[in-house]
């Protein structure tokens, strides 16, 4: 081992390993050397971190708050000392130590606060926030387990806790000096002046712990701050003495089961009630918080709007709005029409979904019972709203009650959408077809009485995390073809595209994938002991299971082609690895049914020697951030292939193309404006459109019909009925089967042969391989625009006023 106390770095993070982590070199594993590193690298993140703070409150700088139940923020070490350019330096200080970098990074828990793209998008968005200078911080719950491990026994999903804090997190600090109320249930009161007064029955206190968030080239160090609960007698030293052990802590156990788990936003189960007490408990806090630093710094609340940009990120924070003006009018004294004004001015809503069961309404007695105040502050609110929308010509009854914040039609419901729309300046949508059909469907009697609330800002990703970090290959040969401006500015990637016919070029990176490939292909062989061919294409559906987002298609597909490659075997089939992940919500019954079946064809479709080498199906546990890093970058072919109209945007189909995947894909979402950034000749587009899928629900659509026309998609159909791949329980997709038949909502019979066309269209492309790298490449020069830095200026220069 050279000498460490040469290197300075080295020297620090030894000396940090002995007097911060209690061990020395000798004894250390490879745990400690991890605590040692991040806490070495995080006191360089410190100085920089409060400079920040000191210089936005020096400037009086406006601030972006950005609240969101969920921030799927993954592993942070390598994304830390990557944007603090530091990765060759501590590379060479731990290998003088004796430690390599690369696997100590392997083993920091990947922190999974989130569910999804609306959880990635957020932590993309805290990055890009920092990257660009911007004062922000971000607000969520610091979840103890936060989002499921997935395991996957006998082919089943099987749900387990998320230990990320089991060694500890060394990234954050707690601040017990940032500390509030938080009440549940009780009486409301108004004395003879007007003032109310809300007594709640019960409250906890949240407790903020901070992460710092560095920016590109570490200009700007930000906070995300994530609460935790703590009960206000955390034991109850009567009870306790009294012999009554568990009685005692009953508090904190209470308190605590408020951050204990996320629960995946699309589950329809139990839990109801403590989802909206966490939505709340964040929600209060975050506002106490941002209320108490503007007074603090600026003395008026009334200069709120002028200071504070809050964005709500999704409706999962919509309760804020009620918690602002609770704040304003009961503890500030401010009129409620005033107070009303510095609310809508001080928020920004983000739509993320148009499904109706995921448009969130809280049963009224549940709301009324556990925020009796705020179920006061609703009801003036829209007294407010409905009386103006009265005045207003064409708006019958019909209009107001899709208008109203509370639904009338059945048991009475509590609109979070209708809340967040009508207490926000702006509402927006995150791509341009989403947007638009947000006009259309869900909002439309609002849009109509406020018709420029609503605006676009189609989501992104970024680069540093999604291209430099995840694919350093790709990211050198670009720097070799085109330079580095596209380092700091991710529009300049465009110029890559003069390079997409060069045979060298291509070559070099048909040499960066293959090798990413042969990496993946290493991890899953350790992971699930499956062997893989680098040189097939590489056919890839990693994302949450829902049957909107299709995966049904896809595994009907292989199934079909399955039984194309056996009986025509003398065809000139291109070798195909399909592989999948993604976790389905606990309660999700025909979700898990489907990650059955794609183990159970995989487990057909591997062991079967007559399609030899030539089809192989992996459906690989867990997915998380840290999985999708290994796995985009080894993509040949991006899966995006939703019902038309119902996925939002996507962001795992940015992340694809940027890193040299051709998309196969329907005119859903992002991947609209993705084939007009790569143009049409480089992506793989097939289906219905979301007009052509709206026309379809609305009658004549005979899925029974279709089925029966399909000689490939019948075959398909009927071998998964019939037990084929399930010969241990045959009647185990009867009824996912029968639901093609009988309704087929996602229109997977309507889709099937023009995806498989579009497949075998794919199978000629990979054939004519220089072809085939030129578009990748192509894909790789066109989609510079979906970085999050574009984003975020969209939303600092249209919604928040901060640039
Ligand atoms: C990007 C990302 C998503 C979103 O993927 P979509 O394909 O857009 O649904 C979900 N989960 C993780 C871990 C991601 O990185």
């Amino acid at each position: 081992m050279p000498n460490a106390t040469e290197d300075p770095l080295a020297a620090r993070i030894l000396d940090t390993l002995i007097h911060r982590v209690g061990k020395d070199a000798k004894a250390a594993r490879p745990h400690d050397w991890l605590a040692a590193t991040i806490l070495t690298v995080r006191d360089d993140i410190i100085d920089r971190w409060m400079a920040s703070t000191r210089e936005a409150h020096a400037a009086g700088a406006k601030r972006v708050y950005y609240l969101s139940l969920e921030f799927l923020i993954g592993r942070l070490l390598r994304d830390a000392i990557a944007n603090l350019g530091r990765t060759p330096e501590v590379t060479a200080a731990l290998a003088s130590l004796g430690v390599d970098l690369a696997e100590i990074e392997e083993i920091e828990p990947d922190a999974a606060l989130g569910n999804g793209g609306l959880g990635r998008l957020a932590a993309c968005f805290m990055e890009s926030l920092a990257t660009l200078e911007l004062p922000a911080y971000g607000y969520g719950i610091r979840y103890m387990n936060g989002m499921f491990r997935q395991r996957i026994d006998d082919g089943w999903q099987v749900e387990l806790p998320e230990t990320w804090l089991a060694h500890g997190n060394p990234w954050e600090f707690e601040r017990r000096e940032s500390a509030y109320f938080v009440g549940f249930g009780g009486d409301v009161a108004a004395n003879e002046a007007g003032q109310v007064h809300w007594s709640p029955a019960e409250a906890v206190e949240a407790v903020a712990v901070d992460t710092p968030v560095v920016g590109w080239r570490g200009k700007r160090v930000n906070t995300l701050r994530l609460w935790t609960a703590v009960a206000f007698d955390p034991i109850r030293l009567d009870q306790f003495n009294a012999g009554d052990h568990e009685g005692a802590l009953a508090g904190q156990v209470r308190a605590e089961s408020l951050v204990r788990v996320l629960y995946p936003a699309d589950s329809t189960a139990a839990g109801q009630e403590l989802r909206l007490r966490q939505e709340y408990f964040f929600s209060s806090a975050s506002i106490q918080d941002i209320v108490r630093r503007h007074v603090q710094y600026f003395g008026d609340i009334r200069t709120l709007p002028d200071k504070a940009a809050i964005q709500l990120n999704d409706t999962h924070p919509a309760v804020a709005v009620a918690e602002l003006m609770r704040l304003l009018v009961d503890h500030h004294e401010i009129a409620f029409d005033a107070a009303w004004e510095i609310t809508k001015a001080t928020f920004g809503y983000t739509n993320h979904t148009l499904l109706p069961e995921a448009l969130e309404s809280w049963p009224l007695p549940l709301f009324e019972r556990l925020l009796p105040r705020h179920m006061q502050i609703v009801y003036a609110i829209n007294a407010k709203l409905l009386r103006e929308a009265r005045k207003v010509e064409g708006v019958d009854d019909r209009a107001i009650a899709a208008i109203s914040l509370i639904d009338e039609g059945g048991e009475r419901r509590v609109r979070m959408a209708n809340l967040a729309f009508v207490g926000a300046h702006s509402v927006n949508g995150v791509a341009a077809l989403h947007t638009e059909l947000m006009k259309q469907t869900v909002f439309a009697d609002l849009h109509r009485l406020y018709p420029t609330k609503i605006n676009n800002k189609t989501n992104g990703i970024t680069p540093r995390r999604w291209l430099f970090e995840c694919n350093p290959g790709l990211t050198a040969l670009i720097r070799d073809c085109i330079g580095d401006a596209f380092l700091d500015d991710a529009s300049a990637l465009s110029a890559f595209a003069d390079h997409a016919g060069d045979a060298q070029v291509q070559e070099r990176f048909d040499a960066v994938k293959r090798a990413n490939k042969v990496a993946l292909v290493d991890h899953l062989k350790g992971v699930m002991g499956l062997r893989l061919d680098p040189d097939a294409l590489f056919d890839v559906q990693i994302k949450r299971i829902h049957e909107y987002k299709r995966q049904l298609l896809n595994i009907l597909e292989t199934v079909a082609l399955y039984d194309q490659i056996r009986s025509h075997p003398e065809r000139d089939w291109q070798p195909r690895v399909k592989l999948f992940a993604g976790k389905a919500a606990s309660s999700y019954h025909n979700a898990k049914l489907i990650i059955k079946l794609a183990n159970d064809v995989a487990r057909r479709v591997n062991s079967d020697p007559s399609v030899g080498g030539l089809l192989k199906v992996a459906f690989v546990p867990n997915y998380n951030v840290s999985l999708a890093e290994k796995i985009i970058p080894a993509a040949d072919l991006s899966e995006q292939i939703s019902t038309a109209g119902m996925e939002a945007s996507g962001t795992g189909n940015m992340k694809f193309a940027l890193n040299g995947a051709l998309t196969i894909g329907t005119l859903d979402g992002a991947n609209i404006e993705i084939r007009d950034y790569v143009g049409a000749d480089n992506i793989v587009i097939f289906g219905l459109t979301a007009d052509e899928v709206a026309a379809k629900r609305g009658g004549g659509y005979e899925p029974r019909a279709v089925i029966e026309a399909s000689r490939e998609l019948a075959q398909a159909v009927n071998a998964v009925a019939s037990g084929v791949f399930s010969p241990d329980d045959p009647n185990r997709y009867k009824d996912l089967m029968n639901g093609l038949y009988d309704h087929d909502w996602f229109m997977v019979a309507a889709d099937f042969d023009a995806y498989a066309a579009a497949q075998r269209r794919v199978d000629g492309w990979w054939d004519d391989q220089p072809a085939w790298r030129a578009a990748a490449i192509r894909n790789v020069a066109g989609v510079g625009w979906f970085s999050s830095d574009r984003t975020i200026r969209e939303y600092a220069e249209q919604i928040w006023g901060v640039m």
